[in-house]
């Protein structure tokens, strides 16, 4: 039997809709409209595309969108007053500054210098604390770990009592998505295993999952043999394998051997077009809790 296709571009687009709708009543009922300000420091082109596609996401949802470029060579200590500005904004509820940051600043030192309350990546020191203890402690969910989760829930796949099997232990991922899913609540109460370089039979332990996470960043890494019948799988993956001479862009590939794997799994996510298109919609659901957290809307 071939496996349910669990579409992300399908999913994203039942999402924003969602948010479409909220902000709208937002704006009717208090005057206000979620606030997000990305700041991209230098051209990048990979950088640029994607703080693009963050912008028009926000405006197409009527945000209040301020696109803050800066020169490549800003000081650390300009760009951390200008996020000082936009912590101390109330018309800005999230902050996001797109990364990789110029080598002459640190990273760490700008992402905790955002305020946790406006940081709708959840890279936060204090969101990921926040994540750990779980319930109300919660203010943000990571986006990617966000948009799998979401992905599960509304594929109808059972969590609670099922086996995970989490492939990756990175901090962006691996590690968030794990805690998520073994926490008390909707989409989680699952049995949790993570899996890394370091694990001896990587097969053995994915053979067991009922619900199977792979983000390792290795092309065709999951085999189809290693997936157990009917099981669901969300391949995180996004690996370049190739260009495509014809129109010129990548041709890429996720972690699962996908063409294999769906006549196994129960419901398997495709790449592209599964995880990747979930991100973005996970971070204007950020900035919209942010927003109705600040005008005390739960
Ligand atoms: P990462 O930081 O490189 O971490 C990869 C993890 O996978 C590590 O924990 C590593 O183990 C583990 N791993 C690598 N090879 C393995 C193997 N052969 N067997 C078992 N474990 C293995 O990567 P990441 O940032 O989590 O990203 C993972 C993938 O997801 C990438 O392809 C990335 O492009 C994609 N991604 C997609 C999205 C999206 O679609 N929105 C977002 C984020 C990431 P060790 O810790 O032992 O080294």
């Amino acid at each position: 039997m071939t496996a349910q296709i669990i579409s992300g571009t399908e999913i994203r687009k039942a999402i924003l809709g969602e948010i479409k709708e909220e902000v709208d009543q937002m704006k009717e009922k208090h005057g206000k409209v979620p606030g997000l300000v990305t700041i991209l420091v230098g051209s990048s082109p990979a950088s640029i595309s994607y703080v693009t596609l963050k912008v028009k996401t926000a405006i197409s949802l009527g945000f209040h969108e301020i696109q803050d470029d800066q020169p490549e060579d800003i000081s650390e200590k300009e760009l951390l007053a200008l996020i000082d500005k936009y912590n101390n904004d109330p018309d800005i509820h999230g902050i996001l500054v797109q990364l990789p940051l110029p080598k002459h600043i640190d990273d760490k030192k700008v992402l905790n210098a955002i305020n946790p309350d406006k940081d709708v990546d959840a890279f936060h020191p204090v969101n990921v604390g926040r994540l750990m203890i779980g319930g109300d402690e919660v203010k943000f969910l990571p986006c990617t770990p966000a948009g799998i989760q979401e992905m599960i829930v509304r594929s109808g796949t059972e969590t609670s009592g099922a086996e995970v099997v989490v492939v990756g232990r990175s901090n962006i991922v691996g590690k968030p998505i794990a805690m998520m899913m073994a926490q008390k609540g909707v989409g989680a109460n699952a049995t949790v295993t993570i899996v890394h370089t370091r694990t001896k039979d990587l097969a053995s332990h994915c053979k067991r999952a009922d619900i199977l996470i792979v983000a390792a960043g290795v092309p065709d890494l999951v085999k189809p043999e290693w997936i157990k019948p009917g099981a669901t799988v969300i391949d995180v993956g996004v690996n370049r394998v190739g260009m495509n001479e014809q129109t010129g862009k990548a041709i890429l590939k996720g972690d699962v051997d996908f063409d294999a794997a769906k006549e196994i799994a129960g419901k398997i996510t495709p790449v592209p077009g599964g995880v990747g298109p979930m991100t973005i919609a996970m971070l204007m659901k950020n900035t919209l809790r942010s927003a109705k957290l600040s005008l005390g809307m739960s």
